[in-house]
């Protein structure tokens, strides 16, 4: 929603928005007579430089400072969903979000209800939320880079203090070091290091810049900033043998070698392929979880084809690939147009005893561009508030010897494993369909958090455009993509490079 083109006009000349919202408000006093309109205190925004400060001007509407909800998605970088036939507006803020009911005056922060005794408001087809809430978002730690001051009436943005500084890739003889300043003694955690791939994660941690570099032993090196920290991922030429990670005085250093001796002496741990899989690396049983079914259609995608159909079709067909080339038990979550809660799904593939479960989606025209792929996997970082509410978890076995498990625990303890069977799938598929747009993500999805093997959700975006050898979707053949996640499971349960 773009912001009405008289608020915009205001923000830049104070006097100009008082004549507008004058006329908003007879506007306004004439089509609604029991609310009034016009200008309030203005709040001062005040940001980091070199941006400069700006004014938000609420309106009173009975008495009452309310502010636009176009303004507060602006200042805080929100993402708004707005469902006009339900009058429910939603505003994301990065883990966080917010969602109101125009003329209720509960919202829901998260999972929590908070009741701001005045409800928001429609006001000109934009949402207008009384003042506390504003002032809320900095107290209920939703919005933690600001704070909220009362006599002055200002949201002052602190500037940002990076904990992870200037990351540098060293080559020395037969060491590849990436080095970085740290702000504090942030603990890394090594999500996998196999031998093609490093992968550490400094939980909650920023990054001044983001850097690529290669070098050495590296082939590819990236430090990012991502939801979960910065994250330092180092892809491997094919001699690296061996890894060190250290965090002393402020300096972290995360070193790869090509040189056997160093690992043999101890100076290096082993790098070593994630295990999948039994104990001899076969599998067992995997489960797929076509999305959707029954009266939940998912989205409509093009050739008139729905997602939960696409879904089934896709997991069919990865079923017979993994049956051929595993000899494993692939157990569907549905095997046909049924409905099935997200819960029984994740009960299935636990109750299963399943060793891997891969969720399958399609998108049309959403988050992804046409033709591309997503994969995702549950974020590393801590569990999300509430969850641990939730019923435990029963694990494979009978009633005396089951292992219980809470919920919340259940898909954090094989998390890197996730990661790494949701890049390598990422990487196959780039590497298979090399026009496609494809990314590997973390994200707090519901489905995979309470399953106890490794877990990632895969969602494709048909292409718009035909092709001769697609099946019921246009742009690829469910076959190939099938193919690539086969070969690259099987490729992992061999203990191969990932
Ligand atoms: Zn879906």
């Amino acid at each position: 929603m773009r912001l009405p083109a008289t608020v915009d006009a205001g923000r830049r000349a104070g006097a100009a928005l008082r004549v507008l919202l004058l006329i908003a408000a007879a506007a306004l006093f004439a089509a609604a007579p029991a609310i009034g309109l016009q200008g309030a205190p203005a709040i001062t925004v005040i940001y980091p430089d070199p941006q400069p400060a700006e004014r938000i001007t609420p309106i009173w509407l009975r008495g009452v400072r309310y502010i636009s909800t176009n303004d507060i998605a602006r200042v805080f970088r929100a993402t708004k969903y707005w469902r006009p036939e339900l009058r429910k507006l939603s505003l994301r803020f990065g883990d966080h979000t917010i969602r109101l009911t125009v003329d209720a005056p509960v919202v829901l922060v998260d999972e929590s209800a908070k009741n701001l005794v005045l409800p928001p408001r429609l006001v000109r087809g934009a949402v207008y939320v009384p003042e506390p809430l504003l002032q809320g978002l900095m107290e209920w730690g939703i919005v933690t880079a600001a704070v909220w001051d009362e006599p002055t009436r200002t949201v002052r943005f602190r500037a940002p203090v990076h904990t992870v500084r200037q990351a540098q890739l060293w080559v020395r003889g037969r060491v590849t070091e990436v080095s970085a300043t740290l702000l504090k003694t942030l603990p890394p955690r090594v999500l996998y290091a196999t031998p093609s791939e490093v992968r550490l994660l400094f939980e909650g941690g920023t990054l001044d810049t983001a850097r690529v570099f290669g070098g050495g032993v590296v082939t590819s090196g990236t430090v990012t900033e991502t939801s979960d920290g910065v994250e330092v991922r180092l892809v491997l030429g094919p001699d690296a043998r061996g890894y060190a990670v250290s965090v002393n005085a402020h300096r972290l250093k995360v070193a790869v070698t090509d040189d056997g001796d160093l690992v043999s002496s101890g100076l290096f741990s082993p790098l070593e392929p994630i295990s999948l899989g039994g104990a001899d690396g076969k599998f067992r049983t995997v489960v797929i979880d076509p999305g959707h079914g029954g009266s939940d259609p998912g989205v409509a995608l093009p050739g008139g084809t729905t997602e939960k159909e696409a879904a089934l079709e896709l997991a069919r067909a990865l079923r017979l690939e993994l049956q051929d080339r595993l000899g494993a038990r692939v157990v569907l979550t549905r095997e046909g147009d049924i409905d099935l809660p997200l819960t029984r799904r994740s009960e299935i593939a636990n109750e299963a005893g399943g060793e891997l479960f891969v969720s399958l989606h399609f998108d049309a025209e959403g988050s992804i561009r046409s033709g591309g792929f997503r994969v995702y996997a549950f974020p590393p970082t801590a569990t999300a508030a509430g969850a641990a509410e939730r019923l435990p978890l029963a694990l494979e076995g009978d009633a005396g010897g089951a292992e219980l498990k809470p919920w919340d625990s259940a898909q954090a303890a094989a998390a890197g494993s996730s990661i790494a069977v949701g890049q390598a799938i990422a990487d196959a598929l780039a590497r298979t369909f090399p026009q496609s747009r494809v990314a590997f993500r973390t994200g707090r999805i519901g489905v995979l958090e309470p399953i106890a093997s490794p877990a990632v959700l895969l969602e494709c975006a048909p292409s718009p455009r035909g092709g001769p050898e697609a099946m019921s979707l246009r742009g690829y053949s469910l076959r190939d993509v099938a193919k690539a996640i086969a070969q690259t499971i099987q490729d992992l349960a061999r203990g191969g490079r990932v």
